[in-house]
């Protein structure tokens, strides 16, 4: 069958969230995914029985988790605690996250405490729309007096968000996504490949056609109107609605005329934010209590994916061997082997002695975590609709509406379905 009510244009998490939801309106729908694997982003690569994301994953309770639960997927794993280590000049001093390191820690004087308590308590509470309007940088300096409790949130909003220009992030939606933070994210058990594959098993049955392998060179259109995807096999597929969940800079190119659309302003709008991830397998840890580590002074982040939890420690290898990740925020200026000795370099500070124990490792230089984010030089939200363009509708992470990662994959990925649907209420499941 050549002829499809949708075809949605990358078989990641948002065309795979936006395939069921289609389908499930009785839409007859196909994904193109270019790529032999689905997943995108998400997907876990296996090593020598270890568990490795694409960098560190953590799944935070908010729009994402909320239609995984809705569509009725597994999501098993492990809430890590919250308790964490800073680094400051090559130091590790503990976050006060409890009783005992409120007390010890020498990193905050005890005003600096009672603000980050009182900080805590107000997030708790706090509704963050009324912060959208301005950057986190501006809401750090403004409402926050402590000089060194600022470096605590600079790094804590940065690990939340995955982007290192506090200058730009929006505070309104950081400030959320930090909220759900402190409530506990979830590390899944054998990586975000099982997401991937539950949404795949779901599509299936929902009746939606899936083909991989299968790179779209073109969305055509005729009198402001989408008509079908040309492959770059030569294959053509009639669509009378196509989803485009590619990058900004993609979807602009795949379509005939993007400049005098919205796509112009959303991929000229759109800024990406990328990291290095060093991954490894370790047949034990050095030093078991440095189970997470935000950078002070240096944009980096260390968390053992695999560390105890609730209700027990995430699966990430088939023997036991430990998981952990080390990311470094990267700014415009990339130097990979730079970064990576940078990434060994804070993991001697963090692991002694970790040269010994490894079992296997991943080092991803460049990894882009968001095609763009709700930021300060944003001109309009993307989507749901290419206005110009019936029928054509973008999804995917930089199609935020305010929410951040893997929630804007899938809010956006519901928002296009409904309006494609042109249904006024949320999807009904
Ligand atoms: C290092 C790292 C850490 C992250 N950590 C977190 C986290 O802790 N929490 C969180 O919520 N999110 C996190 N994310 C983000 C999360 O992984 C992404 O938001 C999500 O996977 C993106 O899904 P997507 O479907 O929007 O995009 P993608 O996964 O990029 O899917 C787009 C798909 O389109 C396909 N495609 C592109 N061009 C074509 C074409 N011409 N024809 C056909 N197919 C095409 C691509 O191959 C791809 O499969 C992280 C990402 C990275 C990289």
């Amino acid at each position: 069958m050549t002829n499809y009510e949708v075809a949605i244009v990358g078989g990641g998490i948002s065309g795979l969230t936006s395939s069921i939801y289609a389908a499930r309106a009785g839409k007859r729908t196909i994904v193109l995914e270019q790529q032999k694997q689905l997943g995108g982003r998400a997907i876990t690569n296996k090593k020598l029985g270890v568990y490795f994301n694409l960098g560190a994953h953590a799944l935070y309770k908010g729009e994402a988790y909320e239609a995984f639960r809705e569509l009725g997927l597994r999501l098993e794993g492990s809430t890590p605690s919250i308790d964490a280590y800073v680094m400051w000049k090559e130091q590790l001093l503990a976050l006060p996250t409890n009783t005992s390191s409120f007390f010890q820690t020498p990193l905050l004087s005890w005003g600096g405490k009672l603000e980050l308590a009182k900080s805590f308590m107000k997030l708790g509470k706090m509704d963050t729309s009324v912060w959208n309007h301005i950057s986190i940088r501006d809401w750090i300096e403004t409402q926050l007096h402590d000089p060194m409790l600022r470096n605590v949130f600079y790094a804590l909003l940065r690990t939340s968000t995955y982007v290192f220009a506090p200058e730009l992030h929006s505070a309104g939606p950081a400030l959320k996504q930090l909220q759900r933070a402190l409530k506990g994210v979830l590390y899944l058990d054998k990586g975000w490949g099982t997401i991937v594959e539950q949404l795949r098993e779901l599509a299936v049955k929902q009746g939606v056609e899936i083909v991989t392998g299968c790179k779209v060179a073109e969305v055509e259109h005729q009198d402001q109107k989408v008509h079908s995807i040309l492959c770059e096999s030569g294959a053509r597929i009639e669509a009378a609605n196509v989803i485009l969940t590619t990058p900004p800079s993609i979807s602009h190119k795949l379509v005939p005329h993007a400049d005098q659309t919205a796509l112009d302003t959303w991929n000229k709008q759109a800024i990406p934010a990328t990291v290095a991830c060093l991954d490894i397998g370790l047949r034990q840890l050095p030093i078991k209590e440095h189970q997470f580590i935000y950078g002070l002074d240096q944009p980096i982040f260390f968390t053992h994916q695999s560390r105890e939890g609730k209700p027990r420690p995430a699966i990430l290898s088939d023997d036991g061997t430990k998981v952990i990740s080390l990311i470094k925020y990267q700014g415009p200026q990339i130097d990979a082997a730079k970064d990576e000795n940078e990434l060994e370099h804070v993991l001697d500070v963090v692991q002694p002695g970790w040269r010994n124990e490894v079992v296997t490792r991943q080092f991803l230089p460049r990894m882009t975590v968001v095609h763009d984010f709700p930021h300060m030089k944003r001109m309009e939200n993307p989507g749901p609709a290419v206005p110009e363009i019936e029928g054509l509708y973008v999804a995917g992470d930089w199609a935020s509406h305010g929410e951040l990662l893997v929630n804007a994959s899938v809010a956006s990925a519901k928002r296009a379905v409904s309006q494609l649907l042109n249904a006024r209420e949320e999807i009904k499941v």
